[in-house]
């Protein structure tokens, strides 16, 4: 990393996280559980071991309990009234950059004529932005992600040290090689060559309406760099042939629509979308995205005519297929991982809650079976233990506890930026 990482948060745990016991065992009651984008049924889960089980036997939290060789008992949770959805997967984000403004005056050509425009790292705002702590600008990209649900979230910048991001609230995928671009990537043929198979090789491409940008998927193809392990970000430059040789190499393509439109003035259109198997939809960093990955959905549905359907399937089970990711996430099957989000329940299906999702609705983040964000209403449910393990936070007006040390990472954030501060364009108190 450019910068070292501050040590104060490297170690920076609240009181309460330093509590932090043997992973639980929940048990899940009278929730609707999402099977797919269409449909939902009543049914138990339990969560054990970090794992999901669905409508398990009455003594399974027995046995649940003597496999971790612990006597902490099963915890029931009554989840009547709500949907259990996947936890979202974000594909794409520069997580530093969450508490920049949205910067530039597009649209611009292609991606290196908007850096060149913004980037003045001696004048405001990009001064104070960098003066943060990197380990305390990382934190902020991971809550802005589990803010809005987002359980696993794909970090296009060199790796996060291992102790540092096994703190942070949502996971971050780490196997992956990367390269920026053509145009700013070091080695790109040779860091795809390196690549073993079933690991994601990732790099922004033809993020331009120029002929350059045009071309560049062509270019890859000519090093041998397109294949199954490609993932390019982007891709609004691409023609018609582009796509086809794309899905022709099994090569997947990363959305991030409000980045694109604000750059460029254009992102994909559906039809160009549609034509991909291995596709998925993400946010980009707050330096050019509208907000969060819930808004890259709402456009995506909204301007673009997206189905629901199309955006649950490309934030969940396809952006798991996009990553390579291997415990299940994505889904809410036997056996999978147990990252999942609650929203109260309407009654219709999954993926018309999920484009319905706003902060407000979330009211419950879980990874890895760990409770990482609550509402306040939904807290109640819960132990008291629970929610000592959280810290309250504010955004846009909507109060959540969030496994985070928010009142240490708001502190350096208003020591460098003054009394206001903006997660993605939206307000954070604490
Ligand atoms: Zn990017």
């Amino acid at each position: 990393m450019g910068e070292p990482m501050s040590q104060t948060l490297l170690e920076a745990r609240s009181p309460a996280m330093q509590r932090s016991v043997t992973p639980p065992m929940w048990r899940l009651t009278g929730a609707r559980v999402a099977t797919g984008a269409a449909t939902a049924i009543t049914t138990d889960l339990a969560v054990i071991n970090g794992r999901l089980h669905h409508a398990p036997p009455a003594n399974s939290h027995r046995r649940g309990a003597a496999q971790m060789g612990s006597p902490i008992p099963v915890q029931t949770v009554d989840l009547r009234d709500y949907i259990i959805l996947p936890g979202l997967v974000n594909a794409h984000d520069h997580l530093e950059f969450g508490l920049f403004p949205r910067l530039g005056h597009g649209p611009y050509q292609n991606f290196l004529e908007w850096a060149a425009d913004i980037y003045y790292p001696n004048r405001s705002p990009v001064k104070e932005q960098l003066s943060i702590p990197k380990s305390v600008r990382l934190w902020w990209g991971a809550v802005r992600n589990l803010l809005c649900g987002v359980t696993t979230v794909c970090h296009h910048n060199p790796q996060i040290p291992c102790s540092f991001r096994a703190r942070l609230p949502v996971r971050v995928v780490t196997r992956y090689t990367w390269a920026h671009s053509l145009a700013l990537g070091k080695n790109v043929a040779e860091t795809f060559r390196s690549t073993l198979v079933d690991t994601p090789f990732i790099i922004h491409a033809a993020e331009g309406a120029d002929e350059q940008s045009r071309a560049e998927i062509f270019w890859l193809d000519q090093v041998g760099a397109l294949d199954p392990k490609t993932v390019i970000v982007h891709g609004v430059g691409m023609d018609r042939a582009g796509h086809e040789l794309l899905e022709r190499r099994g090569s997947a393509l990363v959305w991030c629509p409000t980045s694109n439109q604000f750059l460029l003035g254009r992102t994909l259109d559906l039809d160009s979308v549609r034509q991909h198997r291995r596709i998925a939809l993400a946010s980009d960093s707050a330096l050019t995205a509208a907000g969060d990955l819930l808004d890259e959905i709402r456009f995506a549905r909204g301007h673009l005519r997206a189905t629901a359907e199309e955006a649950y399937a490309m934030v969940t089970n396809r952006a798991a297929d996009v990553l390579r990711l291997m415990r299940g996430e994505g889904t809410l099957t036997e056996g999978a991982v147990a990252d999942l989000i609650a929203i109260a329940d309407d009654g219709g299906r999954p993926c018309d809650s999920l484009s319905a999702l706003n902060l407000e609705r979330l009211e419950l983040v879980m990874v890895g079976g760990e409770i990482k964000l609550l509402s306040p209403s939904l807290a109640r449910r819960w132990s008291n233990e629970v929610s000592a393990n959280l810290e309250r936070l504010e955004i846009d007006g909507v109060d959540r506890l969030i496994a985070a040390p928010v009142r240490n990472l708001f502190n350096v954030a208003q020591k460098h930026l003054g009394k206001e501060i903006h997660l993605a364009g939206k307000r954070v108190r604490v």
